[in-house]
């Protein structure tokens, strides 16, 4: 007989990554996860095969020369910095850390599916806050917040919608929530966006003692493979943090590599600029179209489907997989109507926009 788990875990979905290959396509280009169109850095490609000789070693379990090369690069305290196995990782750390069962956790409405999957592992309560325009709107999380939340998630920028809130805004919201409550600022986009108004949260995480904010090596530096991440936070939360990590969490290559990346200033910056290049040119053709496509700061887009027979969503998936080309459909996060595309290479970014004409066209 299955033993039983712990109360709640079997309500739980598994999280479903974007599919991998397209059945019987040779060559397909993979826009599903949000990876770097550029790959990753050849540095870090470089310190990942040396570490290989030291495989045999535990690696430093406080991650120090990790941190060490974030908090040189960012201009922090190493002190300040826990590192993980993606910035998921620091995502379910501040459940087990901070969440007790029957907690509210807030979210905005199409919030990252691991921040769901955070509040049902403790047995929380999970409220979404109606978003406005496909955006956070910060007036429904205070709403939805009130005096008993223990934990407040918002993906700045957000996946999969691509839209951000202001630094003012995110600012606003936190003098707004009660000092009970963590504010959790997931910035795993932040080095796409070029907007003037926007800040990561790392200003607001160094002036308070109730902001994390969660950063990863998966997107600007190409990474997602090796799984790193890491969170920034006053030294109350990092202790906490601390204490509820593995002791190993964070893999010797991963430490290695993730140094490299961080200093690999040229990697970030041309892919920042690929990024920049390429999503406007696919949210202009898309939109060109006659598809809605959600304006975007991040590394995809989100694109709106009629919800006419022949036209819709899953009809375009479906035509695009057939093509070769792997996308992701959004119903997960209650987006049955769109896709969200990753930015790729040129010539994926092409034929895509050509496969969707002729899906269009027909
Ligand atoms: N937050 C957001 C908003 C994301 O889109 C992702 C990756 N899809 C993550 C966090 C997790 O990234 P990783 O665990 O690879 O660092």
């Amino acid at each position: 007989m299955a033993i039983e788990p712990r109360a709640g875990i079997l309500d739980i979905q598994p999280y479903k990554p974007g599919a991998a290959d397209a059945p019987g396509v040779a060559n397909p280009a993979k826009l599903s996860s949000n990876e770097n169109a550029l790959g990753c850095s050849l540095k870090a490609v470089k310190a990942f095969e040396t570490a290989a000789s030291r495989l045999h070693r535990y690696p430093d379990g406080g991650a120090s020369r990790l941190r060490d090369a974030i908090a040189r690069e960012e201009g922090i305290d190493a002190d300040h910095i826990v590192c993980g196995t993606g910035s998921d990782e620091i995502l379910q750390l501040l459940g087990r850390a901070y969440l007790n069962p029957g907690d509210k956790v807030v979210q905005s409405q199409y919030g990252f599916l691991v921040y769901r999957l955070v509040a049902m592992q403790s047995c929380a309560r999970l409220v979404s806050a109606p978003e406005r325009g496909y955006t956070t709107d910060v007036d429904a999380v205070i709403a939805a917040a009130g005096d008993d939340t223990r934990i407040v998630f918002i993906a700045n920028p957000n996946n999969p919608t691509g839209t951000y809130i202001s630094d003012a805004e995110i600012r606003r919201l936190r003098d707004a929530l009660p000092p009970t409550t963590l504010l959790v600022i997931d910035a795993a986009y932040t080095e796409f966006v070029d907007a003037e108004d926007y800040d990561s949260g790392m200003a607001l995480a160094r002036e308070r003692d109730d902001v994390i904010v969660t950063r990863t090596f998966s997107k600007i530096h190409g990474l997602a493979g090796l799984r790193l991440g890491w969170g920034y936070g006053s030294k109350a939360i990092i202790d906490v943090l601390n204490r509820v990590r593995g002791p190993f969490n964070v893999n010797l290559p991963a430490i290695e590599a993730g140094a490299a990346a961080i200093a690999d200033r040229d990697f970030m910056q041309r892919s920042a600029q690929h990024n920049a290049t390429w999503v406007d040119f696919l949210r202009q053709q898309i939109g060109g179209l006659g598809l809605e496509v959600t304006p975007s700061v991040c590394n995809f887009v989100l694109v709106h489907f009629p919800q006419t027979a022949g036209k819709t969503a899953a009809d375009a998936d479906a035509f695009l997989t057939r093509n070769g080309l792997i996308v992701r459909g959004v119903a997960p996060y209650g987006l049955p109507d769109a896709l969200r595309i990753t930015v790729g290479k040129e010539a994926d970014n092409r034929r895509l926009v050509d496969a969707l004409t002729e899906f269009m066209g027909q």
